[in-house]
């Protein structure tokens, strides 16, 4: 038996299921950059970034120093008691880095999940008012706080009602939904109509607390909302005294070519959260938002024995580091236009590639059936596992779309021969021979 399969068998027998999405049956051992080696060392080129959460490559050589170095000294003490010299300094970089211009303060989790459950936390306390609005769609992660604002799939809140009360969800403002006839501002005015539909049958303005959104959905299949459609959910909250509050998890750390995505968008969020490729991967988030809205609540109103550790600080500090170093933000936006150009001209040639979307290095690219028009899971899948065989990672999202985020660092020759693969496995497709 390949290592590959029996480590998989092995981990079988203690691992529960419900916290691994089954793509392929792999064991990844090593990373180097855009690289990965599974247990058999067959090599892969990922287009996956770990989830996005290593936008500054496996193992990068200035994030393992400092890991290494850190380590040396303190690996952890509590920073629920005492401060730590590295999470100080992390702290202030991160409120100078945050897209807010009014005085900022944070406060540190361990995962995505923590940190969007922190919103709802912060929000209420600040407002005192319950009620928090999501989106269809979203992914906010797994605490129960994250995952009742979640709107994705029916697995991750079947049999676990009652969820958290006073979450309230809109329609999101995908594209699919736009009518052919439809002109984007009409779409826009729809959208903004049944946005505002529950505020004035149901919900009233003066009892909700937050709007939290991802302005570039992630997991919901990259897709972003129409900047006109943000800013009218904007000022509707600022009208009515609403937070507005951003998850930055997946689409931050210079995802889109910025390093925040609302920054796409011109506008400043009261709250945001922050995770995955913060500390490069290892267990690192934080909501920051205004001052007066991190103060609203009092200790241990949200302690974490190990949120804002030594470790996970110093892997963060050096990310920002070689982010800036090596300027990902400018090399995300220019590999995203030549990822762009290459799916654009797929599009053109096979006709089950429906839509294309491309925000920096960071893509979402819709598989329909050719005849219909309509999502198609089974193409998709043919195409992520052949794709697989020939040594590149890609997943899909909602089964049919495929999910484009390379770790920023990917050299051009990497995507230059992902993209021949890619073209090669769209061919065989076309030509039905998957
Ligand atoms: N928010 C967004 C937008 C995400 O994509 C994710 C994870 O995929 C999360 C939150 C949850 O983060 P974590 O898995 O670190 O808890």
């Amino acid at each position: 038996m390949a290592k590959n399969d029996e480590l998989l068998h092995q981990e079988a027998r203690s691992l529960a299921s419900p916290s691994r999405i089954k793509y392929f049956d792999l064991v990844i051992a090593q990373g180097n950059g855009a690289l990965l080696t599974d247990a058999d060392g067959k090599e892969y080129i990922d287009l996956l970034a770990s989830a996005s959460s290593t936008n500054t490559g496996h193992c990068h050589p200035t994030v393992v120093q400092a890991i290494t170095q850190q380590a040396q000294k303190l690996i952890q003490y509590t920073p629920a008691y005492f401060a730590n010299p590295i999470a100080a300094k992390l702290s202030t970089r991160l409120t100078k880095l945050a897209p807010i211009t009014r005085p900022v303060k944070l406060a540190w989790g361990n995962s995505g999940s923590d940190a969007n459950d922190a919103i709802i936390k912060f929000a209420r306390a600040y407002t005192g008012r319950q009620y928090i609005v999501t989106f269809t769609g979203a992914y906010h992660g797994s605490t129960y706080g994250s995952l009742t604002a979640s709107g994705v799939s029916l697995n991750m809140t079947r049999k676990l009602g009652p969820l958290l009360p006073g979450i309230i969800k809109v329609p999101y403002p995908d594209p699919w939904q736009k009518a052919p006839h439809e002109t984007t501002e009409q779409f826009v005015n729809r959208m903004f109509e049944a946005f505002k539909l529950p505020f004035e049958t149901y919900l009233p303005p003066d009892e909700v607390a937050c709007i939290l959104i991802e302005p570039i959905q992630g997991d919901g299949g990259i897709i972003k909302a129409p900047t006109k459609y943000l800013q009218k959910v904007y000022e509707f909250a600022h009208e009515h005294k609403i937070l507005f509050a951003v998850d930055e998890v997946n689409q931050g750390m210079g995802r889109t070519g910025k390093w925040w995505s609302i920054q796409q968008f011109g506008l400043e969020p009261d709250l945001m959260s922050v995770g995955k490729s913060l500390a490069s991967g290892l267990p690192l988030s934080a909501v920051i938002g205004r001052a007066e809205i991190m103060e609203a609540l009092k200790a241990p109103a949200h302690v974490f024995t190990t949120a804002g550790n030594p470790l996970t600080a110093a892997a963060a500090l050096a990310t920002i580091e070689v982010i800036e170093k090596e300027d990902l933000l400018h090399r995300s936006r220019k590999l995203g236009r030549s990822a762009l150009t290459f799916f654009q001209q797929a599009q053109a040639k096979y006709d089950f590639i429906g839509d294309v979307r491309m925000y920096g290095l960071n893509g979402g690219i819709d598989i329909v059936d050719p005849k219909t028009k309509k999502p198609s899971t089974e193409i998709a899948t043919k195409i992520i596992h052949r794709t697989f065989e020939l040594g590149v990672i890609m997943i899909s999202l909602r089964g049919n779309i495929l999910r484009f985020q390379p770790p920023l660092v990917i050299t051009t020759a990497q995507l230059d021969r992902a993209f021949t693969i890619l073209d090669q496995v769209f061919s065989e497709e076309a030509a039905q021979k998957l």
